[in-house]
């Protein structure tokens, strides 16, 4: 028998299989499959409340644009379904840090870094309902594909992030008029299974069954925000 008794002592990492994370996740962590929606909409009021912040420094991020607003927008033909927000929008890097990092919550941080500096003062914290980094990813239980169509506020550029949700991401430019002029666009493809939540009665009834509380109007639209 060897003597390992003066071995060092090894630090190891977990390691984890982030595909099987994530299905994991997309298919036990919620009881239904309708707070898809809350899950997004609450991102994009988060987004909305996030540039009211910034703005109250650089009113000039608001453009001729200052009304906060969240439009959801079904194509029944095509079974897409998109949720778009007027509010801060993403760049590159915060969509590889927040979309790309299962359980990274981009809000908990902004929260965090905004009260260490002690600037605090004009935000709502309250109203900022991310916390886990994990309530985007619910969007797999409807979706076989997630694009993400995001154009940060004061950006002259777009970005494209897009997922099937079986553990890899991509991530490429996109063209100005592809993305909203300013937020984000988030277009599911629905599964067949979930083709009815491109109707709007379902959806009219969700929002106001879940989303009744967002501080931030919530349209149902014939065209994407
Ligand atoms: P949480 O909302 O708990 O932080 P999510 O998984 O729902 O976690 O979202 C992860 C992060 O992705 C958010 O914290 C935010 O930084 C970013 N994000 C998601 N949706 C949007 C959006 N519509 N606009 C801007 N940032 C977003
Ligand atoms: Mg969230």
């Amino acid at each position: 028998m060897t003597d390992t008794s003066s071995a060092p002592v090894e630090h190891h990492v977990f390691e984890a299989d982030v595909a099987r994370l994530l299905t994991l996740m997309v298919h036990s962590v919620y009881s239904e499959r309708d707070v898809f929606l809350r899950e997004l909409i609450s991102n994009a009021a988060d987004a909305c409340e996030k540039l009211r912040y910034e703005a109250i420094a650089e009113p000039a991020l608001l453009g001729d644009d200052p009304q906060a607003r969240i439009t959801l927008a079904a194509d029944h033909e095509g079974g897409t379904l998109s949720v778009s927000d007027n509010g801060i929008g993403m760049s590159r890097d915060d969509l590889a840090e927040s979309l790309g990092t299962i359980a990274r919550s981009g809000t908990k941080a902004f929260l965090e870094r905004v009260t260490a500096q002690g600037g605090d003062k004009g935000l709502d914290g309250d109203r900022l309902i991310g916390q886990f980094g994990i309530g985007f990813y619910s969007a797999f239980m409807v979706a076989d594909r997630v694009e993400v169509f995001s154009r940060r506020a004061g950006s002259d550029e777009a970005w494209r992030w897009s997922s099937d949700g079986s553990g890899s991401y991509e991530i490429a430019p996109a063209a100005l008029e592809d993305a909203p002029a300013r937020g984000t666009r988030v277009v599911l493809t629905l599964k067949d299974d979930a083709k009815s939540f491109a109707e709007r009665a379902k959806l009219e009834r969700i929002v106001k069954a879940q989303s009744g509380h967002v501080p931030v109007p919530i349209l149902i639209a014939e065209k994407p925000g």
